[in-house]
């Protein structure tokens, strides 16, 4: 993406120019290592086996997360792991919902996701971009979101409104920096990747304070 003679894979084609040596997008790697710690902090307070659980996972996809902003494995594999750990945060983010509330979801919307999510593995292994991806999981994310709003408390509800509102400027952020990174390093040299993490963080935040203590 920045040298037309090295073909940088996930997360390294992110908008924070790798360096050669060292942690290669440091910017990017701190903003997560402190949203590392900011998990860590909830979860040690979360009061239920399933905000826990929640909360770990969030945490174990954050320290991949990180990892992968800082030392790159030739090869796809951070590619896919980070993305299972992504996964598996839907996963415990649903069976949190379901214990809370009672309710099981209806059998449509396990029909949707079960395709999105054959549709995911597919884009995951034809290598489409990690972009498309991101656009699978975030629409499994937003539809559990959307089951489980009607049965949430006022406060709740705002959070996840909030929640949804910053999922879809995520979405926006890194779709511009996939689109315009060269043409912004230019101008101005800057990890702009780190506004998606910035973004995040908030997202994250809201989810960990919202449900520690459910
Ligand atoms: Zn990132």
């Amino acid at each position: 993406m920045y040298d037309s003679d090295k073909k940088f894979t996930f997360p390294f084609d992110t908008c924070e120019k790798p360096n050669k040596t060292g942690f290669a997008q440091p910017w990017s790697t701190l903003v997560n290592i402190l949203m590392c710690v900011m998990i860590f902090y909830y979860f040690l307070n979360s009061n239920t086996f399933y905000s826990g659980l929640f909360l770990i996972s969030i945490l174990f996809f954050e320290i991949m997360h990180a990892f992968s902003h800082s030392i790159h494995i030739p090869g796809l594999t951070q590619y896919y792991l980070t993305h299972v750990f992504g996964l598996f945060t839907i996963i415990t983010f649903g069976f949190m919902l379901y214990n809370y509330t009672n309710v099981f979801p209806k059998m449509q919307y396990l029909i949707i996701i079960f395709i999105i999510f054959i549709i995911d593995i597919y884009i995951l292994f034809k290598n489409f971009g990690f972009i498309y991806n991101i656009l699978t999981y975030f629409v499994i994310f937003l539809l559990t979101l959307c089951v489980y709003y009607p049965y949430m408390s006022p406060s709740i509800k705002r959070n996840l409104l909030y929640v949804a509102g910053l999922t879809l400027i995520i979405y926006a952020i890194e779709y511009n920096e996939l689109m315009n990174c060269n043409w912004m390093l230019e101008r101005f040299h800057f990890p702009y990747h780190i506004f998606v993490e910035m973004t995040g963080f908030v997202a994250i935040y809201l989810l960990c304070s919202t449900f520690y203590k459910i």
